[in-house]
């Protein structure tokens, strides 16, 4: 990825249709992305839940100790009386600079096999985005993305799943999250070609990281068969 590295240094289930709304502040610190101010607008009641995740240090000692030694920003983006969910890895060394998920080229990719634009992706009405670690894993010595660290969604998932109790479709974006809300072992390919056996409320995909395009040459079926149908799901969740 090119640019200078942005990273600052420092020391399913699915249940009858929402019963309550509750909004949930967007942090100060968050910068606002790509012209999108209008999104990065104050929403004016807590939620104990994103407060404490925000607040979640846990993994402090973790992040020192990686090369990129960055302290924690667990990146929180979803609102109970979202319909959609869209279930990642963990943020990339963009995001953690952003606060605010997927403002990076895999995002643009996403977004696009979603058939949505950025408005509607981060409007927390609609959709939550919620991966396997809040935090930028980091990197190793060879500058390759760390796994997100098992303790979080451990110690904060099932919470969040409960929260999320108006979601219709989930979007399982990597292996990470396949295994996680699928309970599968095998591999992200046949899992996402297995994918009619889990639609219409579940879409397991591959990541869409610019590493993946070889990937989606070999598989042309993804395009032609998977991504018109998840397209006209996405439109009929979020209308
Ligand atoms: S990755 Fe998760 S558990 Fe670790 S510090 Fe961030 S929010 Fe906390």
């Amino acid at each position: 990825m090119g640019g200078p590295n942005p990273i600052i240094r420092s020391g399913a289930k699915v249940r009858e249709p929402f019963r309550h709304r509750r909004y949930w502040p967007i942090p100060a610190s968050a910068p606002i992305y790509r012209g999108m101010s209008d999104l990065g607008r104050p929403i004016p009641t807590h939620d104990p839940l994103a407060d404490r995740i925000r607040a979640c240090r846990i993994c402090a000692e973790r992040f020192a100790a990686t090369a990129t030694a960055h302290a924690p920003r667990p990146v929180v983006w979803f609102r109970p009386g979202a319909r959609m969910l869209v279930a990642g890895q963990a943020p990339g060394a963009r995001v953690h600079a952003s606060g605010r998920p997927f403002t990076d080229p895999s995002g643009d990719r996403l977004r696009d096999w979603l058939g949505i634009d950025e408005a509607t992706f981060y409007d927390l009405s609609g959709v939550a985005v919620v991966p396997m670690a809040f935090c930028f894993p980091g990197y190793n010595a060879k500058k390759a993305d760390l796994p997100p660290p098992p303790i979080c969604a451990h110690t904060w998932h099932g919470q969040v799943m409960d929260a999320l109790d108006s979601v219709e479709l989930k979007i399982l974006v990597g292996g990470h999250a396949h295994r996680w809300h699928m309970g599968r072992q095998v591999s992200v390919t046949r899992t996402v070609a297995n994918w009619r056996d889990h639609a219409p409320r579940v879409f397991p995909l591959p990541h869409p990281s610019w590493r993946n395009t070889g990937w989606l040459k070999k598989n042309p079926w993804f395009e032609t068969e998977l991504l018109p149908v998840l397209r006209a799901r996405v439109a009929e969740v979020l209308s």
